[in-house]
């Protein structure tokens, strides 16, 4: 059954190979040629939030990074290389971090288990909530709550970018590019 599953994957691509070939007969070739997008994802690696899809844009049209909660970690030097390169090398107009209701990076964080190698990781959304204590503590309500920590992370995080040397540097330059935060809700 694990292997059906995982066999349908290639499956799936021929299939997709064929019905974009069917409309479009370059599509490939176009996209083999390179990349051009005018918006970077920064995103949370959950399965329920894929980029593209949310955005209803095609292959070549976002540049993406994802992780658990969609941090921007200063020390994290895989989400410095990505904003570094969309903003100097593929000049992106806008930058979004992207957070979602449910998320569960961000439950963990409040409910402080001990999670091994995440912790270090997590303790980027515990800061989070500690900058925003009294407000947070001020939500009865233990959904609304995590509600509003989703959002105030992805506040956070779209401060992050914007502090981010390279983004400082750009947009004196050309006036872009702009930082946008977007939370989804999965329910809708
Ligand atoms: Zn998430």
């Amino acid at each position: 059954m694990p292997m059906e599953k995982y066999r349908q994957i290639f499956e799936n691509n021929r299939k997709w190979v064929e019905s974009k070939r069917e409309h479009d007969e370059g599509y490939f070739e176009r996209l083999s040629r390179g990349q051009s997008p005018s918006f970077l994802y920064i995103g949370c690696a959950d399965s329920r939030v894929p980029a593209n899809e949310i955005m209803g844009h095609e292959p070549g049209e976002v540049f993406v990074h994802r992780n658990i909660a969609n941090v921007v970690c200063n020390t994290d030097l895989n989400v410095h290389s990505v904003i570094e390169y969309a903003v100097n090398h593929l000049e992106v107009d806008h930058i979004v971090v992207v957070g979602h209701h449910g998320c569960g990076g961000g439950r963990a964080a409040v409910k402080s288990p001990d999670l091994g190698i995440m912790n270090g990781w997590l303790r980027e959304i515990r800061d989070v909530y500690r900058l925003h204590k009294e407000d947070l503590r001020s939500i009865e309500d233990e959904e609304a709550r995590y509600r509003r920590l989703v959002e105030l992370n992805v506040q956070e995080q779209c401060i992050r970018v914007i502090k981010t040397a390279s983004v400082q540097k750009a947009y004196l330059k050309r006036g872009l590019p702009k930082v946008h935060g977007w939370v989804f809700d999965l329910a809708d």
